[in-house]
């Protein structure tokens, strides 16, 4: 474009000279040159960024790259909170609340709307709005499943601890702790032993030597400890919720009416007091008034054979 220098021919000697440019022309040629290489400069540094960034752009892109990864580290490990969630929620329904013969919450109440795109408008005009929206949805529905979680869980320990007090008091176990044969057992007797009459047996009879222990089948307090013409020596507990048990033909009493007793506590000795026909104890369970087979409520502490055995002759007495 430009040329270093002119040479002229000088027609006096015929020698070519170097033409000398006027200052003005000088001055142009060098704004001409500066104006130009600006140019040169911003469109290379351009292309030079478009291609390859500043380094504080560089810089910059590489903290997004981090910050994508670690959202995507916390994204699993919401994941795996929404897993043991559901897994507690599975728990709970499956097997807690109908241990404890509870409802499993409805599903509306488990899972409340999570606000929707609109309540994160305000992260939407934001660079990778969509990963402050997914972070945020996660957010909500872990705490809101938690939440939810916790008073549940709340509900069926506070059912569990009732339960417990209503179990501690269910008539469970054997009133007497040998082993024990049966003599006779709830049903219809055409001959009573000693009376010699049809009649109705309400209860469950442990031919056990003299003296045997007897005890207490759940919590409860002492209704009656005393003496008829029936049962001989006598006591019935009271263990709330309409349940009641009755111990018959003791030859001790070892409580008195009104005392509280727990499951197994000695409540006296087994004997052949009133109409009985031999040594035995007379165990009777009653709900709301109606006699009950002492049979169902022998839930904790008989052996697999022991009840096998006791099936086995309440059929064999069916008969
Ligand atoms: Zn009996």
């Amino acid at each position: 474009m430009f040329r270093k220098h002119k040479y002229i021919l000088d027609k006096t000697d015929l020698r070519f000279k170097k033409e000398k440019m006027p200052l003005k022309a000088k001055v142009v040629k060098s704004l001409l040159w500066f104006a130009v290489s600006c140019i040169l400069t911003i469109v290379y540094v351009s292309i030079f960024k478009t291609l390859f960034g500043s380094p504080k752009e560089k810089h910059l892109a590489q903290q997004l790259e981090d910050i994508k990864l670690r959202y995507s580290i916390v994204d699993r490990q919401m994941d795996n909170s929404i897993s043991v969630l559901n897994d507690l929620r599975l728990s709970d329904d499956m097997r807690y609340r109908p241990i404890l013969d509870m409802d499993s919450l409805p599903e509306t109440y488990r899972k409340p709307g999570v606000g929707g795109i609109d309540h994160y408008r305000h992260l939407s005009g934001l660079m990778n709005s969509y990963l402050l929206i997914s972070h945020m949805t996660k957010v909500d529905m872990i705490s809101n499943m938690a939440n939810v979680q916790k008073e549940s869980f709340k509900s069926v320990t506070d059912r569990a601890v009732v339960w417990k007090e209503e179990m501690e008091h269910q008539p469970m176990i054997s009133p007497v702790d040998v082993r024990f044969r049966l003599s006779d057992s709830f049903r219809f007797r055409e001959v009573h032993p000693v009376l010699g009459t049809p009649r109705m047996h309400y209860g469950q009879d442990f031919a056990v030597p003299l003296g045997t222990d007897v005890y207490a089948t759940g919590n409860g307090i002492v209704l009656e400890a005393g003496r008829n013409s029936g049962l001989g020596n006598y006591i019935v507990i009271d263990h709330g919720y309409g349940l009641r048990t009755t111990y018959g033909h003791l030859s001790r009493i070892r409580v008195a009416k009104g005392e509280q007793v727990k499951r197994g506590d000695l409540i006296g000795l087994s004997g052949n007091t009133g109409t009985s026909s031999g040594p035995h104890l007379h165990y009777q369970v009653n709900q709301f008034g109606q006699h009950k087979n002492p049979i169902h409520f022998f839930n904790n502490d008989i052996t697999a054979e022991e009840y096998e055995e006791m099936i086995e002759v309440l059929s064999s007495r069916s008969k």
